[in-house]
């Protein structure tokens, strides 16, 4: 399976800042095509920027959030149908900080994902467990329960990620060793084999949660991790792009 390498930009950079980091990133896809699908979900307000800079070029844009309803009166939100139609491929959802921050509980991510698919676009479904949850040796089961509550009806592997993301690694510098990685990554799977049968087998899965240069090329050789979310490290160009190069081809 083709390796996905996802860049969350979160809520980081002005209008400057990040026409320089894609303008950037096109730099180094022009030098070596990349060898895996390469995204960047930017804040909205810079999306058709972004979309603009990477015409003709393998980068992609996605979002970083979507509403769970087609349109109306929720006024500061962004439709799925938005940003398809701004070109978007992806949106993230359920993502920790959205979770923490606003709330989000697994339904509402699978209404989210649902809009995603009705929209056309691939829905990155996030999840992870606390440090508290795997303390106490609960990880594997917090991870299945969220997965089985935030994939809607309408995934299958080709409109649907499921992202893996520790919440004691995202932007802390602490990485879950490739061996917790794959202990839920092969949880993660047979759970989303059961769930939509052969259609499970074909959800990429990614690792997210203090991925870096560094470490990148071990994490991405980790059974059943099929890319990697990345945050703080998808601002460094070239940071990034090493982690781009890693990825398994
Ligand atoms: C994230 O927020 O999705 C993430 C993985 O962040 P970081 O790489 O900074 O830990």
């Amino acid at each position: 399976m083709k390796s996905l390498i996802a860049g969350n930009w979160k809520m980081n950079g002005l209008r400057a800042d990040s026409m320089a980091l894609i303008e950037a990133l096109k730099a180094k896809a022009a030098g070596s095509a990349p060898g895996c699908d390469v995204l960047v979900c930017p804040p909205s307000i810079l999306i058709a920027n972004a979309m603009a800079a990477v015409a003709g070029n393998p980068i992609t844009v996605g979002g970083q959030d979507c509403h769970a309803e087609d349109k109306g009166a929720f006024t500061g939100d962004i439709a799925a149908a938005m940003l398809a139609d701004f070109g978007c491929s992806h949106v993230i959802v359920g993502h920790s900080e959205r979770r923490r921050d606003h709330a989000e509980n697994d339904a509402q991510v699978a209404a989210k994902a649902a809009a995603a698919h009705r929209a056309g676009l691939v829905a990155i479904v996030c999840l992870g467990e606390s440090a508290e949850e795997r303390e106490q040796g609960r990880a594997a089961q917090v991870v299945t329960g969220q997965l089985a509550g935030s994939l809607p009806p309408s995934a299958n592997g080709a409109n649907t990620v499921v992202a893996y993301e520790p919440i004691w690694a995202i932007g802390t510098g602490k990485v879950a060793t490739p061996g917790d990685v794959a202990e839920i990554h092969d949880v993660l799977r047979a759970e989303l084999v059961s769930i939509l049968e052969s259609q499970g087998e074909a959800v990429r899965l990614l690792y997210g949660g203090s991925v870096n240069a560094a470490n990148a090329h071990e994490l991405l050789r980790v059974p059943h991790v099929n890319g990697a979310l990345v945050g703080g490290a998808s601002l460094k160009p070239d940071d990034f792009w090493t982690i781009v190069e890693a990825a398994p081809h």
